[in-house]
């Protein structure tokens, strides 16, 4: 276990096994058609790049990067696109694909955004959910786990773009948020 890190919420184990069981229904609820995942950087990069060696119908990807957290745990409010989908998703079906869903802000502008943008259908997945926390109304129609209300971080999701690369989701000790 890494030193910094206080406890494990969620490990390998769990993780491989829920993103198998989400990929399976991924497949099933889009058999026969072919969809894009659009991923929000960075985040849901390692989650995306599991989940879809479980999807077995015709799967494309694409990217999108927002601000929203900056460095610290505490939600700036304001969302700013920093990196844009790579082509248009007229007619697609699109899957955003996230890391976690906190106070639902993020997810609310992304949603809006791609509707404007004339998909032929959209849904949400997600790998953490932190109902208790949230601000607005949003309809996940994929979650990996639901979780309490702590800042976590491994599996893609970062503390100050650290501890990307842990392959567990963790909360870390309280003397390493405090800096
Ligand atoms: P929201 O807009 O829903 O409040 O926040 C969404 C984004 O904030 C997530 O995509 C993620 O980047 C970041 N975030 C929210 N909660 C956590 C957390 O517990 N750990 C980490 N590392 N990032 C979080
Ligand atoms: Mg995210
Ligand atoms: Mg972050």
């Amino acid at each position: 276990m890494h030193p910094h890190v206080e406890k494990i919420l969620l490990d390998e184990a769990q993780i491989k096994e829920r993103v198998l069981q989400l990929g399976q229904q991924i497949s099933q609820d889009y058999k026969g058609e072919s969809i894009l995942m659009v991923g929000i950087l960075k985040g849901a990069m390692i989650f995306l790049a599991d989940l879809v060696r479980n999807i077995d119908v015709t799967t494309y990807f694409d990217f999108m990067a927002v601000s929203s957290y900056g460095a610290g745990t505490v939600s700036s409010g304001a969302v700013r696109i920093l990196k844009d989908l790579d082509k248009s998703i007229e007619g697609r079906h699109v899957i955003i694909v996230e890391d976690i869903v906190d106070t639902g802000l993020t997810l609310q502008y992304l949603v809006e955004n791609m509707k404007s943008r004339g998909p032929a259908s959209l849904k949400i997945c997600t790998l953490l959910d932190k109902p208790s926390r949230r601000k607005v109304d949003v309809q996940i129609d994929y979650n990996g786990f639901s979780i309490p209300d702590e800042f976590v971080v491994g599996y893609g999701l970062d503390y100050g773009e650290k501890y990307r690369n842990l392959p567990y989701i963790a909360v870390l000790k309280p003397e390493i948020y405090q800096v």
